[in-house]
């Protein structure tokens, strides 16, 4: 009897998930399953060049660095014929020198998973990620510190017992970076599957490039393994850093020594990659994990675009010789590039960290005041102070001024190593014009009374 009147008061207590939901958050569901405008990136034409033109740019000035000692390979002369030749030859270089072998395959998918083992089974701390529409939050282990460790021991430690050589990621990068084209599509598409079954998919236009390259489940799973956050953080970025070593190790390999400019590159590189790990949550709260889809975009991005370009600075310096020899920079260059480096990395990791503290804690003090911030319609807050009272994406202005503090070492002979600043200033310029209209969005009347209250974006009175 007891138990009965038990059970008819839990189900008066019942609530579904559905009438839980305020109907703010209502509308934020009902809104993702809307069509949505194929606008961004240039939309339905756009999205279909860039998914094919990346890939080039990439064979292209990889193959400038490999066989034109880094000078950019260009058409003999600006006529059909001098472009088709251009292109028949850049086909030959990767068909001769980027074929994929069975040798990168292998080195290329032990690498991926095992990067997958140490996510799924290295122990972290589980937290919470920012509110999804409809107010959802996730589960997720961080254990990134850990894990670039116990990489960034086991794999030197392999290579100086024999198991493979130090050179190895240079050696196959052509490969490697075919394979893991190919691989970048073949993911997508199982995205796109997963999506579909699970009936996951979210902001579709119904064009099918555009969805394929905005993405389609804005976070897919595997039971508790999240794609999304394992490709964003682990395979590419800790790539990165091995490819810098790797090319390092070649440079040593053939001269005897390792340039500064080089070692430079190499630290900063690391250093910024374990920094991310060292303030690993701070990944919860960026426009990637929250609000993008996962679609080829940032398959691509994550899987070979960072790890294969973003070493094009140190690829530079071993290809790149003045006089036969890598090239040398003074004393006091070096220090001047430390000195930009570090000032931007101040701004860079400061004003991230003050939004994710405000976020976590906003009686947190900033600048020794409680923080100033607009409570949003949706129920978060916007902060107003610190950093984010004087423009509203400092973050961005320290992360360029970095970008560029990288190519530095490489000095002005050619704008290939210059790749890196242009891209990243390129794109931090877009991303945040995306921010800001996506933000809109979301926002509405409080976000544009935000941006009159923080009228610069990246440049205090200027920008
Ligand atoms: P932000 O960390 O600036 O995140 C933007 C989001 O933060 C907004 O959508 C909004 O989301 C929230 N927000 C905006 N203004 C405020 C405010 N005043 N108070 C509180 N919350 C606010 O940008 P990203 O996620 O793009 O980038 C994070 C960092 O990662 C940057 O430094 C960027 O340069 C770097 N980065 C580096 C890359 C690389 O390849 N090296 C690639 C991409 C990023 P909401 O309110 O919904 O939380």
């Amino acid at each position: 009897m007891s138990q009965v009147r038990n059970r008819n008061n839990t189900e008066k207590k019942v609530v579904s998930d559905e009438e839980r939901l305020t109907d703010q958050q209502k509308k934020e569901l009902a809104d993702l399953k809307k069509v949505h405008p194929a606008n961004e990136f240039g939309g339905i034409i756009g999205t279909f060049l860039l998914t094919f033109i990346l890939p080039v740019v990439v064979y292209w000035i990889w193959a400038s660095l490999e066989f034109n000692e880094g000078y950019l390979l260009r058409p003999a002369e600006l006529s059909v014929e001098g472009i088709k030749a251009f292109f028949v030859n850049l086909y030959n270089i990767v068909m001769e020198h980027a074929y994929p072998t069975k040798q990168a395959t292998i080195i290329y998918f032990s690498w991926f998973f095992f990067q997958a083992f140490l996510q799924h089974f290295v122990p972290g701390r589980k937290v919470l990620g920012s509110p999804l529409p409809g107010g959802k939050r996730l589960e997720y282990t961080l254990n990134g510190w850990a894990s670039w460790w116990i990489t960034m021991i086991a794999v030197p430690a392999a290579a100086y017992f024999g198991l493979f050589k130090a050179t190895i990621l240079y050696d196959n990068y052509g490969s490697m970076l075919t394979v893991v084209n190919i691989w970048s599509f073949v993911f997508t598409f199982l995205l796109k599957i997963q999506a579909k079954i699970q009936d996951d998919e979210e902001r579709m236009s119904g064009h099918f490039f555009y969805d394929f390259w905005m993405g389609f489940a804005r976070n897919p799973r595997i039971g508790s393994f999240d794609l999304k956050l394992f490709c964003e953080a682990r395979p590419g970025l800790i790539l990165w850093v091995l490819m810098n070593f790797s090319i390092a190790a070649k440079q040593y390999e053939t001269y005897g020594f390792v340039s500064i400019s080089t070692l430079l590159v190499c630290a900063f590189h690391a250093w910024y990659i374990a920094d991310y790990y060292y303030h690993e949550e701070a990944i919860l709260t960026t426009m990637d994990i929250i609000t993008e889809k996962f679609g080829y975009m940032l398959v691509y991005g994550d899987l070979a675009w960072v790890p294969f370009t973003y070493c094009f600075q140190c690829y530079y310096l071993y290809k790149h010789l003045v006089a036969g020899a890598p090239i040398q920079i003074t004393i006091a260059y070096a220090l001047g590039v430390v000195a930009l480096k570090c000032f931007g990395f101040y701004l860079f990791r400061w004003v991230n960290s003050q939004k994710h503290e405000f976020r976590r804690n906003p009686d947190h003090l900033i600048w020794g005041k409680k923080p100033d911030f607009i409570l949003t319609k949706r129920g978060t807050k916007l902060l107003c102070s610190g950093f984010w009272g004087i423009c509203r994406h400092l973050n961005y202005t320290g992360d360029i001024i970095l970008s560029w503090a990288w190519c530095l070492p490489c000095l002005f002979d050619s704008p290939a190593p210059y790749f890196y600043g242009i891209y990243f200033t390129t794109l931090d310029l877009h991303r945040c014009w995306r921010d800001h209209n996506a933000c809109l969005e979301k926002y509405g009347d409080d976000w544009r009374n935000y941006c009159k209250r923080v009228p610069y974006v990246f440049i205090p009175r200027i920008f």
